[in-house]
């Protein structure tokens, strides 16, 4: 290993972060100094965690403690922590680099538009490089805890592009930020301001904040409260100091939209502290993304994004679980099989789902940023939690043909107060955009008797929904499936004429699948249509299209299918179908409405040039002219 001082580049992503960064976040340049002090504090938590297996590592002091010191006239302020501390190799890789998975997508999306990508930024939580916003150069004094003297490492860096480590001797073990204010930051290097500081945004930290009354002179006192917040009485705790700890566990620079926070008591104990966030990270979809709770045994910190507490749909969940029951060599893998472990997740799965149902019925405002952001994922709860299916279902939001827009705001409730009378069903609606929902030739016969029909867009809906069944003692409905049994929602008059006309038009349907042969399963008269000529539907317990589409993408394997061809019978092209003889003519026509169905679901055609040579055909040989010469008539 090399002693000399050594020179490198930040990673492109750091470079692209720092100048953001200090753009956009110099009207809250103080946050800082929340960020040091939350990583001194992570450090000090990770000592006292390591040294539960090797207690050797606290013989230099057990005092675990967060030291700001400042000198106006050299204007420097150092934050010093008696935590894990860093070995050189840690320092060229944690403070030169973004570890986050998904870092090099997320930057990839940035414009360039310094405006935009603040908005951007600010969804990524900017940590330790957020010194740069008001120093000019940072230096990092470091020694790991448990090795000599003589392996400690300068860090230091003007934030331009480059850092440079040198080995140094460090006697004392931890971190020390050593930050070279600018200018204009001047006003930081004040014991008044940074008391201040630390009182707003770091009161909940659970080890000391010293400072001395006036910087250089004098003994250290606590600028903090010094007691981990989830373990004082809730009445006790400010919003304030509940949105600052979500900050400090989160590393999410934004606000929460929710929380709970429980102590439970009896033959099982702990507490828990959970967040819902406003925004959704960069990498929700990521199944690699780290997610979870922090572990504390005891108030002792043991874990980040313990996943074992919290199901795959709840993943967006910050927090804290505090046990009083583990034992401190918990680990990763103990937890994977702890029966005690299954129960508190249960526990905590209806903590949450408690919390949200508060949030929709109290803050119906709030609970739609919540579903716009997180329902995609919230709702795979669907199917990997049974058990809770009722409950999820009324927290679950959709898009309908009562919708103003494209927002997914309205509950299954709602939609079944508002059911027609006669109405036994909830009817869905699958496609891939909500215009295409909308334009549905499936929902023509309910929208004409003003029946709503759900509309769902999202590439998980249909396999979701397939596992709800029904809401409320009504069945759920694919309108492109089966029969829709509209019921009584339809006049006893209009039900029966219906019938006579459906009738009448057998022969033709028997003409029709007689030409298509093997690419239906069968053609029938439509009950769904109003002005389209023709629809395809599948079985009851057939794949639609857009989880076929979903599966094919993700290379499973997909039952064939076939669809039933339904015609319109009080349709023109219907009635001209049935004027002509069995022939091409007639087989051109009758696989242009199965083709015309076909798309009008996003459908593909096997063929699409034989498709359109059927059309031009077609055209070619209608008797109205339909193309209109401009002034003639
Ligand atoms: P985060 O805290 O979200 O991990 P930061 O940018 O704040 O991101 O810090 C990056 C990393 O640098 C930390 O994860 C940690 O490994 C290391 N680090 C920062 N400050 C300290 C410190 N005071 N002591 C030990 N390690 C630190
Ligand atoms: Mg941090």
């Amino acid at each position: 290993m090399t002693t000399t001082a050594e020179t490198r580049g930040f990673q492109a992503e750091v470079q692209q972060l720092l100048k953001l960064m200090i753009h956009s976040l110099y009207s809250h340049r103080e946050i800082f100094l929340r960020e040091l002090i939350s990583n001194a504090s992570d450090a000090c938590d990770k000592l006292r965690f390591a040294s539960l297996a090797d207690p050797a590592l606290l013989e230099e002091g057990s005092d675990l403690e967060v030291r700001i010191d400042f000198d106006s006239a050299a204007r420097t302020l150092t934050v010093t922590d008696t935590g894990i501390g860093l070995t050189r190799q840690e320092a060229v890789e944690h403070l030169g680099t973004i570890a986050r998975s998904g870092t090099a997508e997320f930057f990839s999306r940035l414009t360039g538009d310094a405006q935009k990508d603040s908005q951007l930024i600010g969804q990524f939580g900017v940590g330790f490089y957020s010194s740069f916003i008001v120093a000019e150069r940072v230096e990092v004094l470091s020694r790991k805890a448990g090795q000599p003297a003589t392996a400690g490492v300068r860090w230091s860096s003007a934030g331009t592009g480059e850092f440079t480590v040198e080995d140094i001797d460090r006697p004392e073990r931890g971190t020390s930020v050593v930050l070279h204010l600018k200018e204009d930051a001047a006003q930081f290097a004040d014991a008044f301001r940074l008391r201040q500081l630390v009182r707003a945004y770091s009161d909940h930290i659970a080890f000391p904040v010293l400072l001395r009354p006036d910087g250089g002179k004098g003994d250290y006192d606590r600028a903090n409260q010094a007691q981990a917040l989830w373990t004082r009485p809730r009445q006790e705790v400010g919003d304030d100091e509940y949105r600052e700890f979500y900050r400090h566990i989160s590393h999410d620079p934004g606000e929460p939209l929710a929380w709970s926070h429980h102590r439970v008591e009896g033959r099982r104990e702990y507490t828990t502290l959970l967040y819902v966030p406003s925004r959704a990270p960069f990498d929700l979809f990521n199944r690699e993304a780290p997610r979870g709770l922090k572990l504390y045994v005891r108030r002792v910190f043991i874990l980040d994004d313990a996943e074992q507490f919290l199901p795959l749909y709840l993943r967006f969940v910050k927090g804290v679980v505090d046990s009083g029951d583990l034992p401190l060599n918990v680990s990763r893998e103990l937890l994977q099989h702890d029966g005690e472990v299954e129960a508190m997740k249960s526990a905590i799965t209806r903590r949450v789902l408690d919390m949200l149902a508060q949030l929709a019925e109290r803050e119906p405002e709030r609970y739609r940023t919540f579903w716009k952001e997180f329902g995609t994922v919230f709702k795979e709860g669907l199917a990997e939690d049974a058990g809770n299916a009722e409950r999820i279902a009324k927290l679950l939001r959709f898009a309908t043909t009562r919708s103003e827009g494209v927002e997914q705001d309205q509950s299954l409730a709602e939609y079944v107060a508002r059911m027609k009378p006669g109405q036994q069903h909830i009817y869905y609606v699958a496609a891939e955009s909500i215009v295409a929902a909308r334009g549905s030739p499936h929902l023509e016969k309910l929208l004409a008797h003003g029946v709503e029909v759900l509309l769902l867009t999202d590439r998980i809906d249909e396999w979701v929904v397939g596992h709800l069944g029904d809401f409320d003692g009504k069945s759920l409905r694919d309108v492109a499936k089966g029969s829709l049994d509209l019921g009584d929602v339809v006049p006893a008059g209009e039900r029966k004429a219906a019938t006579v006309s459906s009738s009448a038009l057998e022969p033709l349907c028997a003409r029709v699948a007689a030409a298509l042969g093997e690419r239906v399963a069968g053609v029938r008269p439509s009950e769904r249509l109003a002005d389209s000529p023709s629809c395809v539907v599948r079985d009851e317990r057939d794949v639609g299209p857009q989880l076929r589409r979903l599966l094919e993408a993700a290379g499973q394997p997909v039952p064939p299918s076939r669809v039933w061809l339904e015609l319109n019978a009080s349709h023109a092209l219907v009635g001209k179908l049935e004027g002509l003889p069995d022939g091409d003519a007639f087989a051109d026509l009758a696989t242009l409405l199965l083709e015309e169905a076909l798309l009008a679901e996003g459908g593909q055609l096997e063929d699409p040039a034989a498709f359109l040579r059927r059309v031009n055909r077609l055209v070619g040989a209608a008797e109205d002219p339909l193309i209109v010469v401009p002034g003639g008539n």
